[in-house]
């Protein structure tokens, strides 16, 4: 935007004209510069100028607002003495309850962008607040059921005593002087290549843009303060650890009316002693004993849903795996659960008795006595095919 000139200086009238002065000042210009009248290519620029100025010089409480401040007193800063929102909707209704909106996850990963909310040019301006992050930790079985509770952490808000003025409720507020509102301070450098303009925060007002007679002292002048807020949050039925949901407006609320950040909730799930989880896929691993194994056997399997009988083959080798149809975890994206995938360990006894010892010795004669017979036949068929 164009630098703005000084509305007496658009009018050519002193800063002490009576508004008489002001008034035939205004007619006699805007007669000249009227675009039904003049066709110059700047005449409609210059008629708008003239009008604004009249706008603000013609009436005295306006008039008075534009001594003390500048322009930052009508361009929308200010409105009427106090800080008017220029028809910003704020967030904040109570509507944003545990609304997800999104899913995105895999590893934790990620979240390095968060709180750094970048600096507008005009501190005044209604600005967005912070997002936040906070760790949910679950228990395994309820990041497969889902579960809900309500987090209370820390968030920013405008101060309750100054309701983020930063000024003491009562005392008066200025442009800062030095940067003319703008919170952002020029500095001119001369170097071997002409001469740089840099931009740093206003020294005076600290990027504020505002100046106060007496500083709140509840913020010190900050306009903001930090409270514990609470927020239930309905964890969705088969989470996993690292993924996250985003609870809008649950953040940083804005400044200057500007609209509340959004609240990170990044699930942190324990894990099972008895089961491991690959996505909506449960794994659990069966020991069974080496007779079962040979024999086979019906046994209980415990899943995340109850225990289940299944039935273990004759000649199972350790290894061998076996599915249970909708025994895993709900999948995120619709109504059906992943399946359990049972893995068959067959132990080797390290204690035996000795009603144990015999039989697996007998069992012992009896596999080497089959393995003689069968060598037996081997070398005759050796023999035959030699002979
Ligand atoms: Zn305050
Ligand atoms: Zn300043």
């Amino acid at each position: 935007m164009a630098e703005k000139r000084d509305y007496y200086e658009v009018l050519g009238v002193s800063k002490t004209a009576t508004k008489d002065e002001i008034k035939k000042a205004y007619r006699k210009l805007s007669k000249k510069y009227h675009p039904d009248i003049n066709k110059e290519a700047d005449a409609e620029e210059k008629f708008k100028e003239i009008s604004d100025a009249y706008e603000v010089l013609s009436d005295d409480q306006k008039r008075a607002a534009y001594d003390q401040y500048g322009h930052a007193a009508t361009d929308g800063g200010f409105g009427g003495g106090g800080f008017g929102g220029g028809g910003y909707q704020s967030y904040g209704g109570g509507g944003f309850e545990d609304i997800f909106e999104q899913f995105f996850g895999g590893g934790g990963g990620g979240f390095g962008g968060f709180g750094g909310s970048s600096r507008t040019a005009n501190p005044n301006a209604p600005q967005q607040g912070d997002d936040l992050q906070y760790n949910m930790d679950l228990e395994f079985e309820e990041a497969i059921f889902g579960t809900s509770e309500t987090i209370s952490y820390r968030r920013e808000v405008d101060c309750n005593v100054c309701e983020g003025s930063g000024a003491e409720p009562g005392t008066a507020v200025h442009t800062c002087a030095t940067c003319s509102g703008t919170g952002v301070e020029k500095v001119y450098q001369q170097t071997p290549l002409g001469r740089v303009v840099s931009q740093t925060v206003c020294h005076t007002c600290n990027g504020k843009g505002k100046t106060f007679d007496q500083a709140c002292h509840h913020c010190h002048g900050a306009g903001r303060e930090t409270e514990t807020h609470k927020v239930k949050v309905n964890v969705p039925a088969g989470v996993e650890d690292g993924q996250s949901m985003r609870l809008n407006g649950q953040g940083n609320e804005g400044k200057n009316k500007g609209p509340a950040g959004h609240l990170y909730v990044v699930f942190r799930v324990k894990r099972s002693e008895v089961f491991e989880r690959n996505g909506a896929e449960i794994k659990y691993e069966l020991p069974i004993n080496f007779a079962q194994a040979a024999l086979g056997d019906e046994v209980e399997v415990p899943t995340v849903h109850g225990k289940v009988n299944m039935k273990v083959p004759a000649g199972t080798q350790t290894g061998t795996s076996f599915r249970l149809k909708g025994k895993g975890a709900p999948k995120l994206n619709g109504n059906t659960n992943g399946d359990q995938t049972v893995t068959v360990r067959v132990v080797t006894p390290k204690h035996l008795n000795d009603e144990q010892k015999a039989s697996l010795r007998a069992f012992a004669r009896a596999s080497n006595a089959e393995v003689s017979e069968e060598d037996k036949g081997f070398f005759d068929k050796l023999k035959d095919a030699f002979s």
